[in-house]
């Protein structure tokens, strides 16, 4: 499995790789509008720099995806673009324009959360997860949609899905599908696509 703190894979806008592999940029989003096209503005996943234009390009008739993509465009989410190159765009801004749906992943979570979140992907918990009082002794249940949070209960479970579980646990899935892409990395002779 990947980490974020890998630097050969996830670069910081500006930088390149060295070894002609494929690579991921990562940011956050701090503003998102839908004119004509999804368009997105992030800063760099440490914030060195800001103001990173993102533009999806698409075909007139993925209209309704293009739609369903800028749903997930919430500020404060995590943007991971696979092979992104800078672009200059005609208004003098710059940043990364994609023409399809694949190159980019949103994942909802921040950055620093992402950080947490992978922590947990590693060594998942070993008491339950709502941080109830229950007895510790009692044997846990994984939820079956992320397998990393654990429950004595299913009440503790219904509780903590409407307490922000049901965010996070789409934040799992979608980060372990990114960091279990090692292979892909490897291959610069194979396309890289999120699916
Ligand atoms: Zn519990
Ligand atoms: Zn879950």
């Amino acid at each position: 499995m990947l980490s974020l703190k890998d630097s050969a894979v996830f670069f910081q806008a500006g930088d390149f790789p060295m070894d002609g592999g494929h690579w991921c940029f990562v940011g956050e989003i701090t503003s998102a509008d839908f004119f004509i096209r999804p368009r997105v503005i992030v800063s760099d996943a440490k914030s060195d720099q800001t103001g990173i234009v993102v533009m999806w390009y698409l075909d007139r008739d993925l209209r309704r995806e293009a739609e369903k993509l800028f749903d997930q465009c919430e500020v404060g989410h995590t943007i991971f673009i696979l092979d992104a190159a800078p672009h200059g765009f005609l208004d003098g801004t710059s940043g990364y324009r994609l023409e399809g749906l694949t190159e980019a992943k949103i994942v909802p979570a921040s950055y620093s959360k992402l950080l947490k979140l992978e922590k947990d992907l590693r060594s998942p918990s070993t008491t339950c997860s709502n941080n109830c009082t229950g007895d510790s002794t009692k044997s846990l249940r994984k939820c079956s949609g992320c397998k990393v949070a654990t429950y004595d209960s299913e009440v503790c479970q219904a509780e903590h899905w409407k307490n922000g579980h049901k965010m996070d646990c789409r934040a799992y899935q979608d980060l372990r599908q990114v960091l279990e892409m090692e292979d892909k990395f490897e291959n610069p002779r194979e396309a890289i696509a999120f699916h």
